[in-house]
């Protein structure tokens, strides 16, 4: 078998194992290799701040990361933006969401000053963000890493 060019580690929204997975095999509806239930990769997947290199800095694909707070309203409008792009580019993109709240480090280090901050990472390195909601920008931020 050839390696994988589109492996991302990911955490089981049920059983919290870490799983690989081949997100070029998004569509074929992956499973956990623990507990056998579905990898939900149409939908942000949300990060912490223990799993945040592995996952987003080594993922083989780009990662669209939203730092966002529960307590804050523009977030709320960005959820259905980040839904449309995750289900849309499921498989060439992992649209992902980091509870700052509970990822001070990782706040602290991208500077984030205000939420909803959006950033674009491809191989581990920032290559752009969005500020608040930004729709446009954010899509066409998005066809050009798929591109
Ligand atoms: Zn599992």
């Amino acid at each position: 078998m050839s390696e994988s060019i589109s492996g991302v580690t990911l955490r089981c929204g049920f059983c919290l194992a870490l799983n690989s997975v081949d997100l070029e095999r998004a569509s074929d509806r992956p499973v956990c290799g623990e507990c056998s239930k579905p990898m939900l990769l149409d939908r942000p997947v949300k990060v912490s701040q223990e799993d945040f290199e592995r996952t987003v800095l080594h993922a083989q694909v780009p990662v669209l990361v939203d730092f966002y707070a529960d307590w804050c309203a523009p977030c709320k409008m960005v959820a259905p933006l980040l839904d449309e792009i995750a289900h849309q580019k499921i498989g060439k993109i992992l649209v992902t969401k980091v509870d700052t709240d509970h990822a001070p480090d990782i706040a602290m280090k991208y500077e984030i000053r205000s939420i909803p901050t959006l950033i674009m990472f491809q191989e581990g390195e920032e290559i752009e963000r969005s500020l608040g909601f930004e729709p446009e920008r954010v899509r066409g931020l998005v066809e050009k890493v798929v591109a």
